[in-house]
């Protein structure tokens, strides 16, 4: 719904204060201002949106098909993130450009651990937790303190949504009846769309699929698809021709028959793997607004489901 945002305030401008916000009635409080709220993914700000509703306005950092190692933030959004009440980030280490972001900014109260600082992940049962990685290069994403891509489980939405109701409701005491009223109509939602796409998914449960990247593992847990290997050997690091050789013939072996791949995976690379193993590569989106049609948190999974089934269901 945020993206009829930008045309109306558009034509509210054209049509001069006529089309601004009515008065308050008099001896009304005059309602605050939209809170002000930066959040580093798109699927964090849509969660926002869902439990904030119009009491706040969010931006995202990263855009919605963003390669989580590659992102260029621009000197309007540091000062957009300056104005900022709230900041919301996944946290392990999913935002290895987000530290220095936070210094150029310069307010303390963002910084991790900071009144205006929300870190998601602490309040996620995380998976691959247990995997030590070496941290070589400090920027790399690398999944090193359990895997970051935990909002790919539409349950971890419960606790995601929680986290997000209580520091709304710190920043904004008056509000909290309106922000948990929103929460539990998001539930409903999500509720009966775990319903619709657990039961899409049922006839595939088992299916082994291969990633590229490690970013499915919870939405795989939750609908039963058994991943086997990656095509990555390290999160974020491209296969040497000698282990995509041996992946690809174990793929045969064990006839794995799908390959889950991401909008900027290597398209060649997915091609070869594919041609040489026999299995389908399925491109599923990994945020909110990657494809038109996902331009929510249930939408989101929505369009993945329906990729996955289609997928599975051709012969
Ligand atoms: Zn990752």
């Amino acid at each position: 719904m945020r993206r009829f945002l930008a045309p109306l305030a558009l034509s509210a401008a054209l049509a001069g204060p006529a089309w601004g916000a009515a008065p308050p009635p008099a001896g009304a409080p005059e309602r605050p201002a939209a809170l002000q709220v930066a959040a580093t993914t798109t699927d964090l700000k849509a969660l926002v949106e869902e439990v904030g509703g119009e009491r706040v306005q969010v931006e995202s950092l990263a855009g919605a098909t963003h390669d989580p190692h590659a992102i260029e933030i621009k000197p309007g959004q540091i000062a957009r993130l300056k104005r900022s009440a709230l900041l919301v980030r996944i946290g392990l280490d999913h935002e290895p450009w987000l530290a220095r972001v936070v210094a150029t900014a310069g307010e303390a109260r963002l910084a991790p651990g900071g009144p205006g600082d929300l870190d998601v992940s602490k309040t996620i049962a995380l998976l691959q937790s247990e995997t030590p990685r070496l941290r070589a290069d400090r920027r790399a994403h690398v999944h090193a303190f359990g895997n970051p891509h935990y909002w790919l489980d539409p349950e971890n939405a419960r606790a995601m949504t929680a986290a997000i109701l209580e520091r709304l409701a710190r920043l904004r005491p008056e509000e909290r009846a309106a922000f948990a009223a929103n929460r539990e109509r998001f539930l409903a939602r999500l509720d009966a769309g775990l319903a619709r796409w657990t039961r899409a998914l049922a006839p595939y449960r088992g299916t082994r699929a291969v990633v590229v990247h490690e970013s499915w593992p919870y939405f795989a847990e939750r609908f039963g698809i058994a991943i086997v290997a990656a095509i990555e050997p390290t999160p974020g690091v491209p296969p040497s021709p000698a282990t995509l050789a041996e992946l690809e013939q174990r793929m045969k072996a064990s006839r794995v028959r799908l390959i889950i791949a991401e909008p900027y995976s290597d398209a060649s690379l997915l091609r070869q793997v594919a041609a040489r193993s026999g299995a389908r590569a399925v491109t599923l989106i990994p945020s909110v607004g990657a494809d038109p049609s996902a331009g929510d948190y249930i939408a989101l999974f929505d369009v993945n489901v329906k990729r996955l089934a289609d997928a599975l269901a051709s012969p």
